[in-house]
């Protein structure tokens, strides 16, 4: 089959591209600056010179001052390290935290494990598009609450928050404030100093520069102590030989934030034009993106009558990547808890896709991006077949022209048996894997809980199966369809690869 076929990546909200200035300057850390920023002679003085001068980059890009920059690995450890920093430094002498039920797992996650700990963890309402009302915390964050946690801005839907207003208010009764700021930075100003928080959390990645870097900001004066204890990097804030041609591409991309910042206009132009152009495709869908005051790049579109994986499996075919914002492959099928929180219901969740353009994306992308939309959502796709779980009978299972491929990963099919007689190529091995899948049979894809079977089955039609189809709730969806057949047939598999791929 012969395809001409652009690519479309429209998740920058998951992670960017990294810029060729920043490639460029990363190698150059690779190849020259091998010394131990620690150490005394020439070519660590070296590396001690770039790691100086990155911090002052970075501060400044934030409005910070260079002593108050960490270096982390990424993100989710600067959320990790400042909440239980916060915690260790007032609790329990002041119990509690106050914060929203949007923000990111990183921050959500380490908010459970506080709470186990004993601190009380307190999430302020959101209305409909996400927002907080400065009346609930004023109302919520009392004398015995030591840290409010809200950030700038949120990753699924783009709802910028007012932090400042915020802040001036846990402020006045004597709470310090923490703000993820990753989504933030390169698409909307981001001043510590001038949104008054104390903390702030920032990743490289979101803003075209390298993994497994990111920075914490904590304001002079404040409590901060490690969570990574061992040597003395970072001021003793954060052991382990510091990352440098990652922390040297952070501030390189930091350095062209402004430059994003300066095409942020354009970049939210083209997102109306997108939504409107949807709106002229599907009149009924919901936007669950403010018009304004949030992020110019993101729209979160629900499409009612649609199922969000099929969606991004077509999207996917067609070379367009999008994210559906839910949770899966943890064999619970949530939908996105950020979703939930704005009153989505599930079903509404499930219908919802999360588009993140950066300014790369061009008048052509979005034109191309609504031509697919449009051909997807009026069947004019290429067609796999969706099964209903009540449809994987005992007949379709054991037709010998049925050919079952479970593409889950060895931790899911610890958790739920597979369908019988199934074949084992885990998601990520399935090309490896093409010429052990018939062609002349009639391939069933299944999954954990209908996510990856969608992308996987368009996969294989894009490979030239004529025959494909997946289970529409995978796994977990037949086991609740047909429970006897579950436990009389489940996981009598006839491949196992026995692959922790
Ligand atoms: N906070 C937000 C809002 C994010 O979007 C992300 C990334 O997905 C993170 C934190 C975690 O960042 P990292 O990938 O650097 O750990």
């Amino acid at each position: 089959m012969f395809r001409l076929r652009r690519r479309v990546y429209c998740d920058n909200n998951a992670t960017t591209m990294v810029s060729p200035a920043v490639r460029k300057r990363v190698n150059r850390v690779l190849a020259r600056a091998y010394g131990n920023p620690s150490s005394l002679y020439k070519v660590a003085r070296d590396s001690a010179a770039i790691l100086s001068d990155a911090r002052r980059t970075v501060a400044a890009a934030i409005g910070a001052q260079a002593p108050e920059i960490v270096f982390t690995g990424g993100a989710s450890e600067a959320n990790n390290a400042i909440l239980k920093a916060a915690a260790e430094a007032f609790f329990p002498a002041k119990k509690r935290i106050v914060s929203t039920p949007i923000e990111h797992a990183s921050v959500l996650k380490t908010l459970e494990y506080l709470r186990d700990k004993g601190v009380q963890v307190d999430y302020l309402p959101v209305d409909r598009m996400g927002r907080v009302a400065a009346g609930d915390v004023e109302r919520m964050v009392g004398d015995d609450t030591f840290l409010l946690c809200c950030m700038l801005a949120n990753n699924e839907t783009g709802v910028i928050q007012d932090v400042r207003r915020m802040a001036d208010i846990a402020h006045a009764r004597g709470a310090l404030v923490m703000s993820d700021c990753v989504q933030a930075l390169g698409k909307i100003p981001v001043d510590v100093r001038a949104l008054d928080v104390d903390y702030a959390s920032f990743s490289a990645h979101k803003i075209h520069g390298p993994k497994g870097v990111g920075a914490l900001y904590v304001r002079e004066g404040r409590p901060f102590s490690p969570l990574i204890h061992g040597g003395h990097q970072e001021s003793g804030m954060r052991a382990g030989t510091e990352g440098l041609h990652n922390i040297d591409g952070f501030a390189a991309a930091c350095e062209a934030a402004a430059g994003l910042l300066a095409r942020a206009r354009g970049l939210e132009a083209l997102r109306h034009r997108f939504v409107e152009g949807l709106r002229r495709i599907k009149p009924d869908i919901a936007v669950n993106t403010p018009p304004d005051g949030a992020l110019p790049n993101t729209a979160s579109v629900t499409f009612p009558g649609t199922s969000n994986a099929v969606f991004m499996a077509m999207l996917d075919f067609h070379g367009v990547a999008v994210s559906a914002g839910s949770a899966c492959n943890t064999g619970e099928d949530r939908p996105s808890h950020v979703l939930s929180a704005i009153g989505l219901s599930d079903e509404e969740a499930r219908q919802t896709i999360r588009f993140s353009f950066s300014t790369a994306t061009g008048d052509k992308d979005i034109r191309y991006l609504l031509r697919v939309i449009g051909d997807c959502l009026s069947g004019r796709t290429l067609p796999v077949t969706a099964i209903s779980p009540a449809q994987v009978d005992e007949n379709l299972l054991m037709d010998e022209r049925t050919f079952i491929v479970d593409v889950r990963h060895w931790y899911d099919r610890k958790m739920l048996k597979g369908l019988p007689n199934s074949h084992e190529f885990p998601l990520f091995t399935i090309q490896r894997h093409l010429g052990s899948i018939p062609r002349d049979r009639n391939i069933i894809v299944s999954c954990q809980t209908g996510y990856d079977g969608p992308i996987v089955a368009y996969y294989l039609r894009s490979k030239g199966y004529r025959n494909v189809g997946f289970i529409m709730t995978g796994v977990l969806g037949w086991k609740l369809a047909k429970p006897d057949l579950y436990r009389r047939l489940g996981g009598t598999n006839i491949h196992p690869m026995g692959d922790r791929s």
